[in-house]
């Protein structure tokens, strides 16, 4: 398409090794796939990047086939060694970065430097995992016995199943493999099949590295196609971990399948998350918190800043302020850097946006700045939107509800600040939240234990654009899950308690005696 060639995209697929047909399959040294074909559009300016055959169910076994036998040699490869691997990965991440970040732009729509971003992230938590190959540590501890020494040591898990959403196509399967690697898993990975190549680009530059180091087929697979294929691998008892992000709707029916089996899954699920704004907020830096993290892709993080509840007495500043800053906003081609706005996913959610905006309207909300879909000349995908705020109340059933487009509620508080975290923490998810304040009470109350519910609570800070070396995740329906920093690496590997006896004697525990 015209606006592939004018931002260098055919020569970013080269470089990333994708054709006019790929095969949505891999062990590793070869791809393949017979399952049906599904064909990638741009959301940018609706153009067909590529087609994908998937992966059917024989094509799976060859897959587990592979995953199993390499975990077998992975595991025993030293940590640090894995570790070695795993930042190969990342120094081909950064020679790879501009075409990556192109794919991810072009395939999902989010501007260039949120692509650049999302691939930096990537290479930030080969980063930590190359540290943390080191340091993959077990307590020990006192033995009530004498002679007798105890101690725990974390294991590799085996096969992790990771399956991912549209919206962060490449950084959230780094997050889950690069510390499952390090921790001697190997991964099979299923992307969104709305976000297919970006799926096949990671892995050719994996397997480009696995191979240059004889490692075994299989520590990295792919599997595409719809839920039908992730269904595969949530009803495999091979595979001891899930990881699954995405919508609550998809969370409920993985969990069960995983749990049906008693496997493990780690969730990443939905968000509808708010920014307090108190009497004592810095009215500039909110608006700037705000507008970006409710239009920032547009609005489609799960982290995207949904609600701003604001205090009665600052409310129609903040409101005129916000109102003035959306009237800047430039919507158009993502790839062009001058543009704030880029398009939604696909049409379909094109389709959910404008049903939100009606139900916003026919409960009582009232339209501050008015949404849309934009047509004619550079819109053809039919896919760009209008970032809308609406004036609602949050028991209002859609507010309730997250929403994966470019609509923020602006909610009234009045009282003290528990009057606002009673708003922010009243809605089924608990994945982001932040306060804009200068009042020092009010911030240590948001984040004690009466304040904030969620897994991410801010100070002076939006909702969205967490850094990898904290924990990632969210309570509630928002599924429980921890990825990324801090002791997240657990999660991918199986404790092991070991009481050592190095007597001749043989005491019990609890002072219990057995004689012979
Ligand atoms: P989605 O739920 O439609 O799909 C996510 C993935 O799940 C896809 O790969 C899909 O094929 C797969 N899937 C769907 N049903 C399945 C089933 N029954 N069994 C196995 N796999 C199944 O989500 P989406 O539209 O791609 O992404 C948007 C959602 O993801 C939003 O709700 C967003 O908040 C959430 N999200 C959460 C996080 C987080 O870290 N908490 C991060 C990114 C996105």
């Amino acid at each position: 398409s015209k606006t592939a060639a004018a931002f260098g995209i055919d020569e970013a697929l080269k470089q990333l090794g994708l054709q006019e047909t790929n095969h949505g399959t891999s062990t590793g040294s070869e791809n393949f796939g017979s399952g049906d074909i599904i064909s990638s559009f741009s959301p940018v300016d609706g153009a067909l990047i590529g087609k994908i055959k998937t992966t059917s169910p024989a094509d799976y076994e060859k897959v587990m086939a592979a995953a199993t036998s390499a975990f077998k040699e992975w595991r025993m490869v030293p940590a640090p060694q894995r570790g070695e691997i795993v930042r190969q990965f990342g120094d081909r991440l950064r020679e790879l970065k501009e075409p990556l970040g192109k794919l991810v732009s072009y395939e999902m729509g989010k501007s260039y430097q949120e692509g650049l971003g999302e691939v930096q992230e990537m290479i930030d938590i080969c980063d930590f995992a190359v540290g943390l190959s080191r340091q993959l540590h077990g307590l020990t501890m006192h033995s009530e016995r004498p002679g007798h020494r105890m101690y725990e040591q974390y294991h590799p898990l085996g096969v992790v199943g990771i399956i991912s959403a549209f919206n962060f196509p490449v950084a959230v399967w780094a997050w889950n493999t690069a510390l499952a690697w390090v921790c001697g898993d190997v991964c099979v990975w299923k992307p969104s099949e709305k976000t297919p190549l970006c799926g096949i680009a990671c892995q050719n530059i994996i397997a480009e590295v696995l191979k240059k180091n004889n490692l075994p087929e299989g520590i990295s697979c792919l599997i595409n196609g719809d839920y039908k294929v992730g269904e595969l691998m949530t009803q495999d008892k091979r595979i001891p971990l899930v990881s699954a992000t995405g919508s609550i709707r998809m969370g409920k029916i993985v969990a069960q399948a995983v749990a049906a089996r008693l496997g493990k899954s780690l969730l990443e699920l939905g968000g509808n998350n708010a920014i307090i704004v108190s009497p004592d907020a810095d009215i500039k830096m909110t608006v700037i918190g705000a507008v970006f993290g409710a239009v920032g892709t547009a609005g489609q993080r799960c982290t995207s800043t949904r609600r701003l509840i604001v205090h009665e007495s600052v409310y129609d500043k903040v409101k005129d302020a916000i109102t003035e800053a959306y009237k800047q906003l430039k919507i158009g081609n993502p790839l062009d850097q001058s543009n704030h706005v880029g398009p939604l996913i696909d049409t379909d959610a094109v389709k959910m946006y404008l049903s939100a905006l009606e139900k916003a309207k026919k409960e009582g909300g009232n339209i501050l700045v008015e949404g849309g879909v934009l047509e004619g000349g550079g819109y053809a995908s039919g896919c760009y939107v209008k970032p809308a705020i609406v004036e609602a109340q949050n028991s209002f059933k859609i507010v309730q509800e997250e929403t994966f487009a470019p609509i923020l509620y602006l909610l009234k508080y009045s009282g003290g600040v528990e009057n606002a975290i009673e708003q922010q923490n009243g809605v089924v998810q608990g994945l982001s939240s932040a306060i804009m304040t200068n009042s020092l009470r009010e911030a240590e109350h948001f984040l004690s234990a009466a304040g904030s519910d969620c897994g991410i609570a801010n100070v002076n800070i939006g909702t969205s654009g967490a850094e990898i070396g904290g924990a990632f995740g969210g309570e509630k329906e928002t599924g429980g899950g921890r990825e990324s920093g801090s002791d997240a690496w657990k999660v991918y590997m199986r404790r092991q308690t070991n009481t050592i006896n190095y007597t001749t004697k043989l005491p019990l525990a609890q002072g219990i005696k057995f004689d012979l």
